[in-house]
């Protein structure tokens, strides 16, 4: 079986020294195992993805030397297929409206933690949702979440519900990896202004590309939890994943992100930088 590779960036700003490691990597890694490279676009979030910001993606990613095959797969061009996945998760009965915005649940939780209540977050840090019992009634502009304590327990055998880790996580997991998908609560398919949301298009993309390896940050190690369980009551096929380093920022301590220009590869490359700096810059080999 060929190998299949890809990267996976949002144009929601500009590509800076963390994305070209991962996009580089993943290259490379294709290259080794004589796989393939692919491309995804990941733009659900069409109010701050904007085409400009993709044009100048692929273009820095051309500067660094990467080919891939065409056409590069666009998110914004599949919504029909994540509205599918998602029928047949509420047709299960797995999957349910609900109104709480974000801002909701904090002032919901705000108030339980003022009484004192010792609220459980998730991976990322934010409260989880307190549960559909809780709701005044969904309306119809509501998202659709995923009842996680009904998914595990259609699931009925969910002993092997995990992953293989060929990369390391935060605490260098790797290898075999029990997912734990409680963690992340009852967690959104899809948005009030978006027909599906990260975790249920990530999973029906991989399958639909065939990616064999998902080759992404760290960052993302915990949220591959909610990855599994979907893939498993999807009946998707499971890639091998392997969460990479994250490249941090001068003073060590912090991950880049897209709002602090100076780490752009536009810049860098304004500044006179060429693709093997890069390549320096990030610790990979010259040559890959
Ligand atoms: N689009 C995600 C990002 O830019 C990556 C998703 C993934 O690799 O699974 O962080």
């Amino acid at each position: 079986m060929t190998p299949v590779f890809r990267f996976a960036p949002s144009p929601n700003g500009l590509l800076h020294l963390g994305h070209a490691y991962s996009a580089l990597l993943n290259f490379d890694m294709a290259r080794a195992a004589g796989g393939r490279f692919l491309l995804r676009i990941e733009d659900i979030d069409t109010a701050r993805c904007m085409p400009a910001l993709e044009a100048r993606m692929l273009e820095d990613l051309r500067w660094l030397g990467l080919e891939w095959e065409e056409p590069v797969r666009r998110q914004s061009e599949h919504f029909d297929d994540y509205r599918r996945a998602l029928d047949a998760l509420a047709d299960a009965g797995l999957a349910y409206r609900s109104a709480m915005s974000r801002g909701d649940i904090r002032r919901f939780v705000e108030a339980r933690e003022a009484e004192g209540a010792i609220w459980p977050h998730d991976p990322d840090g934010a409260p989880l949702f307190p549960g559909r019992d809780h709701e005044d009634g969904p309306d119809a502009r509501s998202a659709w979440r995923l009842d996680v304590a009904a998914a595990l327990d259609h699931l009925r055998n969910t002993a092997d519900l995990g992953w293989m880790e060929q990369g390391a996580g935060p605490d260098g997991e790797t290898g075999w990896q029990a997912a734990d998908p409680s963690a992340w609560g009852d967690f959104v398919l899809a948005r009030r202004d978006t027909p599906t949301s990260y975790h249920l298009s990530v999973v029906i993309d991989d399958a639909q590309q065939g990616i064999t390896h998902v080759v992404r940050g760290r960052d993302l190690f915990a949220a591959t939890s909610a990855h599994v369980l979907l893939q498993e009551l999807l009946g998707l096929l499971r890639p091998a994943y392997h969460h990479h380093d994250l490249v941090m920022d001068e003073d060590g301590g912090r991950k880049l992100s897209k709002s602090r220009g100076d780490t752009a590869l536009a810049a860098l490359r304004s500044a006179g930088a060429t693709p093997a700096d890069i390549r320096r810059m990030v610790g990979l080999p010259r040559d890959g």
